[in-house]
């Protein structure tokens, strides 16, 4: 049988670190809306939809749930700095609290986009959530509200992040062995 863990060189956060780590986050954002009414939760598919749906559950005020998809990367691991939505939120947000919900941030231009297409909706607020930043590869200003871990600059996969759409269901953050990319 082929263990999708067979690929990883190194696991830089495990499930456990994960978990802890997801219980804060859901308790911190729980306290900071508290009767605040219409959190409208956003995840950006397909990376943060691990993530999310652990975060939710450590949520514990009422929150709606939507979705939106947008391409910043395609299947290898270089942005090309261009955004496109490929799916757009079913739910309008005007007047309403906004928390984006992210899997990493990296360059920020994919949460930068997003933070200023919210925006222009006209919502009550928008703040922004990510797993992991790495703050060394920033190229634009974009603030990370609730952020779980930095990591080095270095390419990572499992929770919900991807190397050509393979990995999301590693329970952990790991590097790939060289051998992967091939
Ligand atoms: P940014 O627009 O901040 O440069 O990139 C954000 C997106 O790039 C993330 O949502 C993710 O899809 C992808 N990305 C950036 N760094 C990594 C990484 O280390 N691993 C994976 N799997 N995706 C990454
Ligand atoms: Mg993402
Ligand atoms: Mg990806």
């Amino acid at each position: 049988m082929v263990a999708v863990g067979n690929d990883i060189q190194e696991k830089l956060i495990s499930e456990a670190e994960i978990q802890e780590k997801v219980k804060e986050l859901g308790k911190r954002i729980s306290g900071d809306y508290g009767d605040a009414e219409n959190l409208i939760v956003v995840g950006i598919l397909k990376g943060a939809i691990i993530f999310l749906s652990d975060l939710v559950r450590e949520i514990t005020i009422p929150i709606n749930l939507d979705f939106m998809a947008v391409s910043s990367y395609g299947t290898n691991i270089h942005s090309s700095g261009a955004v496109r939505i490929l799916k757009d939120l079913e739910v309008d947000i005007e007047d309403k609290h906004v928390l984006i919900v992210e899997d990493i941030v990296d360059t920020g231009l994919t949460l930068k986009y997003l933070l200023e297409n919210l925006k222009s909706r006209s919502p009550k607020s928008v703040k922004t959530c990510t797993l992991l930043d790495k703050p060394e590869r920033r190229t634009v200003g974009v603030k990370v509200d609730y952020n779980g871990f930095n990591i080095p600059d270095r390419f990572v996969v499992g929770y919900g992040l991807d190397y050509a759409e393979r990995y999301r269901n590693l329970p952990y953050i790991g590097v790939l062995k060289p051998k992967a990319y091939e």
